[in-house]
């Protein structure tokens, strides 16, 4: 079988170029939005966002192929709270910019530190991760049921820090509670959405969170910057810009 590596990649023109190295051949492939449909028929989404780096390409994917949906932010993983509200309000102001409802539902942290009991120290990926998509997704498809909405999906995806297969695990299982009820497993890095998502991070100038949400992801991302020589997280401070920072 062909290797192909990919090299040098502009993202702001959204080309990639691939180099066969048997053929030293170069192509282009330009990586421009496809108009989505929803599957099996369905005419609307509640969509769960994480933040608005994360949300902000699966957004404009969706305003362009005219597709109606909600925002459902609901993340009481997210601490302290002084990051959950900065996070928050970014999402808030991406949503009103482009006329999207926005769904604000609790921040029931207790509940939260309760499910995660005994996890504390579980690495990035593992079990305390599944749970706490489990939780986010459950909410998710519950408010679906209880409002009209029989599709339900997640920006959650869309960053290359998380394990697909886990969230959709997560998201299908969630769904399976309710007959009605469809998890959309669409793949939003594709075709240059993970490159998007940090153009229009950049472009909004959005909150850069540098770590993942809860206290452990805190905790163990400073013990990992402290080890590495670096200063600890300051909160609030830290906003993408054209300087093309891809760190988070
Ligand atoms: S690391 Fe992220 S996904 Fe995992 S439990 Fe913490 S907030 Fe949730």
């Amino acid at each position: 079988m062909k290797t192909f590596h990919l090299i040098a990649i502009p993202y702001r023109i959204k080309t990639f170029t691939i180099l066969n190295p048997s053929l030293f051949i170069l192509f282009n492939m330009t990586l421009e939005r496809k108009k989505l449909e929803l599957p099996q028929g369905h005419n609307k989404l509640l969509l769960h966002s994480c933040c608005a780096p994360c949300s902000g390409e699966v957004m404009e994917t969706l305003i362009e192929s005219e597709i109606d949906f909600s925002i459902f932010f609901y993340n009481p993983n997210i601490h302290p709270v002084k990051e959950y509200l900065i996070r928050k309000e970014e999402n808030i102001r991406f949503a009103e910019k482009h006329n999207i409802e926005f769904i604000d539902c609790d921040y029931d942290t207790d509940n939260w530190f309760a499910r995660a009991k005994g996890m504390e120290n579980e690495p990035e990926k593992g079990i305390r991760c599944t749970m706490c998509f489990d939780m986010r997704f459950e909410r998710t498809a519950l408010y679906a049921y209880e409002h009209g909405f029989r599709l339900i999906s997640s920006s959650l995806g869309i960053s290359r820090w998380k394990d697909m297969q886990q969230i959709n695990g997560c998201g299908i299982r969630a769904a399976a509670h309710y007959p009605e009820i469809e998890y959309w497993d669409y793949n939003w890095r594709k075709n240059g959405g993970a490159h998007r998502m940090i153009e229009i991070s950049n472009r909004e100038e959005f909150y850069q969170q540098e770590y993942c949400g809860c206290v452990y992801s805190l905790r163990d991302t400073n013990r990992w910057r402290m080890k590495n020589g670096r200063d600890r997280i300051k909160l609030g401070e830290k906003f993408y810009s054209n300087a093309m920072d891809e760190e988070h």
